[in-house]
């Protein structure tokens, strides 16, 4: 941490600014120029609340240096996380793309997602139970027969199957039908819910929260890996802005700043991101372009009829050329897609 003193401090201030830092366990290095006195205060302690400094007489401002998360940093683990989910590996060379529909509707609904989209090359089926709706009267989903149903429709097709987690009384249900738990945008700061899903042991996909800066959801991903979990990927689902002609603001730049800054994968949900059907396919392609390990895509076999998030799900012709464009960018960029 560095302590900037006001122009004109006196010696009175800076030495008791030096004696709280110390209480507070900081070594203290202190520089003085010829306007100001600058204190270096080392020792890292990712929870201290900086404004403990700032409001002491004489100080002109505050800068953490270290990061407040740890275990999801690149200065505590270099090489990047290749999290398993069943037989995939998401974080290595191979792009891994998470299809189906928003929420599980029917037999022959999810089974014909599941078909689609594998045959397309997606390794892992989505779709939720239990879904979380802005309003009560919306479908909140089919609960353990969606799950019932979702399992036998991947099977059926070699996929993975990854689902929301949205309930703590929920744990027992995704234990035992899913491979990977989603942690929606809603839930992104629920505590509690962070910590069952990082006790499940399941690789969990921590979606970002649509109000959520890098560093929260990365606050959000040490709440996960602190449980033990090591195995967090990461979702760019867009987050709220002034823009209105778009569901959400797609924020592709959060990729490469959170690969710089964190060693867990990060996959990107053009769905959520923009919200409308025929804007889905070009900013899947900027996803792959940006440096994501994967993608999340709704897909449908009737988006007009669906239960929820409709107007952005792909038609199966549309997720089949999607999978076409990502292979080539994948290629230029040394990577591949299933
Ligand atoms: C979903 O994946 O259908 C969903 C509700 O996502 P988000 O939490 O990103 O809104
Ligand atoms: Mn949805």
């Amino acid at each position: 941490m560095v302590v900037v003193m006001d122009i004109g401090a006196d010696e009175s201030q800076i030495e008791s600014v030096i004696a709280t830092l110390n209480d507070h366990g900081f070594d203290v290095h202190r520089s003085s120029g010829s306007q100001r006195t600058v204190l270096g205060a080392v020792g890292v302690k990712r929870d201290f609340d900086k404004r403990h400094i700032e409001l002491l007489d004489g100080v002109y401002t505050v800068h953490r240096v270290s990061e407040p998360y740890k275990f999801a940093s690149r200065s505590w683990k270099k090489e990047p996380t290749e999290a398993t989910v069943k037989d995939v590996v998401i974080g290595g060379k191979e792009i891994i793309v998470m299809a189906g529909p928003c929420s599980v509707e029917s037999e022959e609904q999810i089974h014909a997602s599941a078909k689609a989209v594998a045959a397309a090359g997606a390794r892992i089926l989505r779709g939720g139970a239990f879904k979380p709706r802005s309003s009560p009267y919306s479908f909140q989903g089919l609960g353990e027969d969606g799950l019932v149903m979702m399992c036998e429709a991947a099977d059926a097709h070699g996929l993975a199957v990854v689902t929301e987690l949205m309930d703590p009384t929920h744990a027992d249900l995704m234990a035992k039908y899913a491979d990977m738990v989603q942690i929606g945008a809603r839930n992104m700061q629920n505590f509690p819910l962070l910590r069952v899903a990082g006790q499940l042991g399941l690789p969990v996909l921590l979606k970002r929260g649509m109000s959520a800066s890098i560093e929260e959801w990365l606050m959000s991903a040490e709440y996960i890996l602190a449980e033990d979990n090591p195995n967090v990927v990461l979702c760019e689902r867009g987050i709220r802005t002034f823009e209105t002609m778009t569901r959400n603001t797609l924020d592709l730049s959060a990729v490469p700043v959170v690969k710089a800054r964190s060693h867990l994968p990060v996959i990107v949900d053009p769905s959520h991101g923009i919200g409308i059907r025929d804007k889905v396919l070009p900013m899947a392609r900027a996803g792959v372009a940006a440096g994501a390990d994967g993608l999340m895509i709704e897909v449908h076999p009737d988006p007009d009829s669906a239960l929820s998030d409709g107007p952005q799900s792909l038609l199966f012709p549309q997720f089949e050329e999607l999978m076409g464009q990502i292979r080539l960018i994948a290629e230029a960029i040394g990577r591949n897609v299933a």
